[in-house]
């Protein structure tokens, strides 16, 4: 299930779904900064889903630690496929970090 929101540092942006939105942007995916807000497709594949995600919160990332300045888009990419595929490749980390959130470890 796609989360309902995501916090950037001190910003939280609500994820939903447009595809009309999306094709009047010509854009696969997209973050509102002033008006906070994480647009997705409505793609069939989750994988393609995530990583558009995953690409939007980067963009997210670099604005929030001022590093936004300069990135091209293939930058912003490889940043948001490494992250999803860390996540994805060590299954044991979300379960880790819950742990630390809850205060269990
Ligand atoms: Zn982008």
């Amino acid at each position: 299930m796609l989360p309902k929101y995501i916090k950037i540092g001190p910003i939280k942006y609500p994820i939903t779904t447009d595809q009309k939105q999306l094709e009047h942007r010509d854009a696969l995916a997209y973050i509102v900064f002033d008006e906070p807000e994480i647009i997705l497709g409505e793609t069939k594949s989750q994988t393609k889903n995530a990583a558009h995600l995953f690409h939007e919160i980067q963009h997210g990332v670099f604005l929030a630690a001022n590093m936004d300045k300069g990135k091209t888009e293939e930058e912003v990419t490889a940043c948001g496929n490494l992250w999803l595929t860390i996540l994805l490749d060590t299954p044991d980390m979300l379960e880790y970090l819950m742990e630390i959130r809850d205060g269990k470890t």
